[in-house]
């Protein structure tokens, strides 16, 4: 069944649909005039800075509690007062760790999605509602690791030579039924929903289903607003809890011919099964990871390094490692965002048969999260979640060639809104609770 769900997971992923290579550059004064771009670098450089140093220091925390001799002591006291059960060890340090290391980053995640943020007009709540929501998003992580440390000690402890398989299949199976419950139990944490009211944006809706042939089975506003300017729309849940999920500061904001694009991308998620695909490829990455762990603890324990494969002793070791692969993984799940969101603009593109409307909403989403047309390469690759705007209107461009539609799009400065920018959440030192889902964009 391991090596089932692996196998699924990797041919879900790598089989799954593809977007055409675009190898035709746009060039960004061609859709930005040069006062938004140097404007959207001069947000974002500071908040990239940020955003490494909060990897260094994750990582370096993770590497503190896992070798240091001071992360042994600590959790050498700690399991000393748990007795003999390695389970209690694992719930205090996995939770423990997770939690003093996001208190230890908050000063950073403060700064870039509370401070720059407004300074750039970007943020609509106050210290209090960003402080809660800094809990809300963060605490589903701390209250996870503890759980998952705590259930995957004791089974291990209980059945020391057969607990690999038991813990990876319900490791996950845990994650495909966060997937599905998610949208019920997490989505709350985050937003106010409400139907999608009669009127021109359920009529958008309505047309772009009906020419995809795809069934809408809930589209649903989010109360954005409360805290942020920024535009974006998203798809979540497997089964009976998929809905499409638009900000209220799009549907506000925007004409309908740009929320039929955005419902275009997202209903192209659908109809490619990204959550599901992508639940597959997590739960994979979790059944390797489960089973490379108990390769490495058993090894441990015949060498003699540790008295046996759930030793409380070496919680931190296992805790740090788990946190580590966690913060080195973020570029490999990245690129594998950036194909799926690829893969979705394009079969977009087909669905709508208006590249004008979607390169409009490329433009509007950029200039509304104030995201630099062409980000540097390297930030890119590590946190580039989607292609960058320029990739997405080369896209168009392609597009428009392969289906013989006229060339250009709207000249430059066709787009009058003034950019506005948001409350951070989303910042790599500051990311929201983990939620399993596909967005359009920003
Ligand atoms: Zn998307």
């Amino acid at each position: 069944m391991a090596a089932a769900i692996v196998v699924g997971g990797v041919v879900g992923l790598l089989g799954g649909p593809s977007a055409p290579e675009v190898d035709d550059p746009v060039s960004a004064a061609r859709w930005f005039d040069a006062s938004f771009v140097g404007l959207a670098r001069e947000y974002q450089v500071p908040r990239d800075v940020v955003a490494v140093v909060a990897v260094a220091l994750r990582g370096g925390f993770a590497l503190a509690l896992a070798m240091s001799p001071p992360g042994r002591r600590v959790v050498g006291w700690i399991a000393a007062r748990a007795g003999q059960r390695p389970w209690l060890t694992a719930v205090v340090v996995a939770g423990g760790a997770f939690l003093l290391i996001d208190v230890l980053l908050s000063p950073l995640a403060f700064w870039s999605g509370f401070v720059h943020a407004g300074d750039y007009g970007l943020r609509t709540q106050g210290v209090g509602g960003w402080l809660l929501d800094w809990v809300a998003f963060r605490a589903p992580t701390w209250v996870g690791a503890a759980v998952v440390a705590g259930l995957a000690y004791a089974v291990a402890t209980r059945f020391p030579r057969g607990w690999p398989p038991l813990v990876a299949a319900g490791g996950a199976a845990l994650l495909v039924g966060l997937v599905v419950a998610g949208p019920l139990v997490l989505e709350p944490l985050a937003y106010d929903t409400r139907p999608l009211e009669p009127g021109p944006a359920r009529q958008a809706v309505q047309d772009v289903a009906a020419a995809g042939g795809v069934d809408v089975h809930k589209v649903l506003i989010a109360d954005a607003s409360k805290r942020t300017t920024r535009e974006n729309a998203y798809i979540s849940g497997l089964g009976a809890t998929r809905r499409v999920v638009l900000f209220d500061t799009l549907v506000q904001a925007r004409q309908p011919n740009t929320i039929r694009a955005v419902v275009a991308h997202e209903l192209a998620h659908h109809q490619h099964r990204d959550i599901l695909r992508g639940s597959l490829a997590a739960a994979a990455a979790v059944v390797v990871g489960v089973y490379a762990l108990a390769a490495w603890l058993g090894a441990r324990t015949r060498r003699g390094r540790q008295r046996a494969v759930s030793d409380p002793g070496a919680v931190g070791l296992v805790v740090g490692a788990v946190m580590l692969v966690s913060v080195l993984a973020t570029p490999i799940e990245a690129a594998a965002s950036r194909g799926m969101e690829a893969a979705a603009d394009w079969r977009a593109l087909q669905l709508l048969e208006e590249p004008g409307a979607f390169e409009q909403l490329q433009v509007q989403l950029a200039r509304s999260n104030l995201n630099r047309p062409a980000p540097p390469v390297w930030r890119h690759v590590w946190w580039g979640t989607h292609p960058s705007p320029l990739e997405r209107l080369a896209m168009a461009q392609r597009w428009r060639a392969m289906a013989g539609s006229p060339p250009a799009g709207p000249p430059r400065r066709a787009f009058v809104d003034e950019p506005k920018a948001a409350c951070d959440t989303a910042s790599p030192g500051h990311a929201p609770a983990r939620r399993p889902a596909r967005s359009a964009g920003a």
